[in-house]
């Protein structure tokens, strides 16, 4: 099997992984966990310093509300998109109906609204429902 490439979330070293071992696999450099999450996490104004912007690994947040038809075309390709870029790519997403503190931090107008954050900074953003390999390419 070939080997998966993910990015440690405590110190951003990038490490190989054999996908069976995927579940139990170690960070080569600082030995933290490394961790795979398969599909989209959700995120709050709570959790948003430690899951984003601490995070070593690049993250990709979805700022949506569930009125938002947009929105709602656009939660089918972020599954598929946190699927193909699980290890590389943590992908969060947090619903502006709920927590409001975050969104207006980050100056969020209309939703969907995706930034891409790195080392807790904002990379990019794409507002809209941009079709998925627009998503990809920002991811790199
Ligand atoms: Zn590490």
């Amino acid at each position: 099997m070939e080997k998966v490439l993910t990015v440690c979330e405590a110190c951003g070293t990038p490490n190989q992984v054999e996908p069976e071992r995927k579940g139990d696999a170690l960070c080569g450099s600082c030995k933290a966990p490394l961790k795979f999450y398969g599909d989209v996490l959700e995120g709050s104004d709570a959790t948003f310093q430690k899951e984003v912007l601490q995070s070593k690994r690049p993250v990709l947040v979805d700022f949506w509300a569930p009125w938002c038809m947009p929105c709602k075309m656009l939660t089918p390709i972020l599954h598929e998109v946190a699927k193909e870029a699980d290890g590389r790519v943590k992908v969060v997403k947090i619903n502006t109906d709920d927590n409001g503190g975050v969104p207006s931090q980050f100056g969020i107008m209309s939703i969907p609204t995706l930034i891409l954050f790195k080392d807790g900074e904002v990379v990019e953003r794409l507002v809209g429902a941009v079709p998925k390999k627009k998503i990809l390419e920002m991811l790199g």
